[in-house]
């Protein structure tokens, strides 16, 4: 009994409790964040949807800023006309999996099947090559981590928590404009609840890049030109 119980173990952090301190903890091939000095990223997670990323959209464009979306397999399939409008607008399509998922709780061929149907249903509907992968509550096991070699694995540098209870687009803009450096990968969503709350937001931030003199660009523009000048994350 006390073997199969410590094999168990063995199994549980090596799959699931290791990925998560060597990518996420550590940030060991993870991009967090770039380095050129008057650029950041916007990132969207969990759309796209409906009610709120139409509204996103429409609000970068009367910015001329570009974003990237980090995209749920199963809503690309639902709302392949929205998928479409983010890439005809000069947006990235980011990969979220499939349903949002805890990557720990569902078996390796789910998580493994779930990423390659996003992949094909990105290429296939949107016109484009999907080239980032960011995991559910950027949770890794070394089954989301194994499905995903080819792409550029994404995190963030600085969250917007527009998911807190509290949170207003006021208190949005004011904690992201504190915090704020040139390079940063913001994290916010277009697919939550308070999506509502988190598109109010975004005209208070686009005018704070600007004052900052700082442009939005995508998250693979930003990973081109960090390339070309040096070390992620630093
Ligand atoms: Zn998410």
């Amino acid at each position: 009994m006390i073997p199969v119980v410590f094999a168990l173990v063995l199994v549980f952090v090596v799959t699931m409790v290791m990925p998560v301190v060597l990518f996420h903890l550590l940030g060991m091939g993870v991009i967090k964040r770039g380095r050129v000095s008057s650029w950041v990223c916007l990132t969207f997670d969990d759309g796209p949807d409906p009610r709120f990323t139409p509204v996103f959209l429409d609000v970068l464009g009367e910015y001329g800023a570009r974003a990237t979306f980090f995209c749920l397999g199963e809503k690309v399939l639902r709302y392949p006309d929205l998928a479409r409008r983010i890439c005809e607008e000069g947006h990235e399509i980011g990969l979220h999996g499939f349903d949002h998922r805890h990557p720990w709780a569902d078996p390796p061929w789910r998580v493994v099947r779930g990423i390659s149907i996003s992949i094909s249903a990105v290429q296939r509907i949107a016109g484009q090559e999907p080239r980032l992968y960011r995991p559910p509550w950027g949770f890794w096991s070394l089954w989301n981590w194994f499905a995903t070699q080819g792409l550029h694995r994404v995190l963030w540098s600085l969250p917007g928590k527009d998911w807190l209870r509290n949170a207003t687009p006021e208190s949005i803009v004011e904690h992201i404009a504190k915090s704020l450096k040139p390079g940063d990968v913001i994290l916010l969503h277009d697919g939550g609840r308070y999506s509502g709350i988190t598109v109010e937001s975004l005209p208070g931030l686009l005018e704070t890049f600007k004052e900052r003199g700082l442009r939005t660009v995508t998250v693979s523009e930003m990973i081109a030109a960090t390339d070309r000048v040096g070390t992620f994350n630093a």
